[in-house]
């Protein structure tokens, strides 16, 4: 599916700016971004409930803006589940096979098939009331998936659901996917979500996309600072570029052939130089801004040892330890007071747990590869 030049406003107010995404194939592809920034308008658009003021909507080639939406072979899940009330589950899924009058058999086949694939095999025989939260929208995903269409579209199908549901529900997603192999377009707002099962993922912030990438992109090289703060826990500093210099041994692991990779010294207020590699062209001076995952983060109440050149390490002392089992979150001042978020993995039952309390002096250090600037 190409979507090109698309974009939309409600009276004044822009709702989409010129939105351009190729999507593959059999793709599970994530529209993420906060409440309001145009997603399910796109999502409307793909589905023909919304005319776009300008651009082109493809599928497999064919340009479906001309056409109504049942002629589009895109289905929608909604969030509401939109099921029939009055119908059992065989009946809501059966819905539009007995408008295409197909033959009782078939019907009966098919939409077993289906019920079957969502797992509600059991549960035909009853009414939309009588199921929970997450067996009505299976009902819902099988209905919209017995056309066989090209292309999926949910609507943040899972927000009306429980969170230990929603994970449940998060996975059979992916493995309905996985065996019917159409293009699903997900929209959420929900980063966790959006990692966890999509192949690549558009971020969008007030009608644009920010960033199109695979979940370890947009997490490991956010493209702006907005991206750094959504997508995950995130340090991001204002900093300006105090001397560049240029690599001749490529420090990043996948830095691509001819590709040139930078250290950098950035001067950040209250805490002092880091030194970070980047491949983007900076000059001194720049006013930039620099990001860093806490859990990139190595804490230790002794000092590391390490002679390597590329460590970046300061000292401070524990502001506010959250513990929660598996990991340990620390708030540590560094510097004029500057606070920088720290995550502990609690990786196996060698490990201390919870050692480093408030107030304890402590060091931070990590490798001039796991920082990032953002938003040049
Ligand atoms: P959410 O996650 O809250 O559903 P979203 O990213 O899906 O948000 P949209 O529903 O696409 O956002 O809405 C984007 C903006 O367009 C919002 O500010 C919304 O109020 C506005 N909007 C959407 N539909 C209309 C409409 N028919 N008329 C006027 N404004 C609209």
């Amino acid at each position: 599916m190409v979507i090109e030049g698309v974009s939309k406003s409600f009276g004044d107010f822009t709702v989409l700016n010129d939105i351009n995404l190729a999507i593959r194939k059999g793709e599970f592809f994530s529209l993420l971004g906060p409440s309001g920034c145009g997603k399910t308008t796109l999502l409307r658009i793909i589905a023909g409930f919304e005319s776009p003021d300008i651009g082109a909507v493809t599928i497999d080639g064919t340009d479906v803006l001309p056409l109504p939406p049942n002629q589009r072979q895109a289905n929608t899940v909604f969030q509401n589940y939109a099921l029939f009330p009055h119908l059992t589950v065989f009946e809501n899924v059966a819905f539009s096979l007995r408008i295409k009058k197909l033959s009782k058999g078939d019907v009966n086949a098919k939409v077993l098939d289906y019920l079957k694939l969502v797992q509600l095999e059991a549960h035909a025989h009853k009414k939309p009331n009588q199921l929970s939260g997450g067996q009505k929208q299976r009902v819902a995903i099988a209905r919209a998936l017995i056309n066989e269409p090209r292309v999926l579209l949910l609507d943040e199908p899972l927000s009306a659901l429980d969170a230990k549901l929603r994970q449940h529900m998060l996975i059979e997603l992916d493995q309905i996917h996985d065996k019917i192999g159409i293009t699903f377009i997900y929209v959420t707002h929900d980063q966790q979500e959006a990692l966890s099962v999509s192949d690549r993922i558009a971020v969008m912030n007030l009608g644009n996309v920010l960033q199109v990438g695979t979940p370890h992109d947009i997490y490991e090289s956010p493209a702006t600072d907005f991206v750094a703060r959504f997508i995950g826990e995130t340090n991001l500093f204002d900093a300006t570029v105090a001397k560049v210099e240029k690599l001749d041994q490529p420090l990043l692991p996948s830095i691509a052939e001819g590709v040139t990779e930078y250290m950098a010294e950035l001067e950040i207020p209250s805490l002092g130089r880091i030194k970070v590699t980047t491949v983007d062209e900076i000059k001194q001076g720049q006013k930039v801004c620099f990001t860093i995952r806490p859990e990139k983060i190595v804490i230790s109440k002794d000092k590391p040892s390490t002679k390597r050149g590329d460590i970046n390490l300061f000292q401070g002392a524990v502001d506010e330890p959250i513990y929660s089992g598996f990991q340990t979150k620390f708030y540590v001042k560094v510097g004029d007071g500057l606070l920088i978020r720290v995550i502990k993995q609690h990786a196996n039952y060698s490990d201390e747990g919870p050692d480093i309390v408030w107030k304890d002096q402590v060091y931070i250090s990590w490798s001039a590869n796991d920082g990032y600037i953002v938003g040049v």
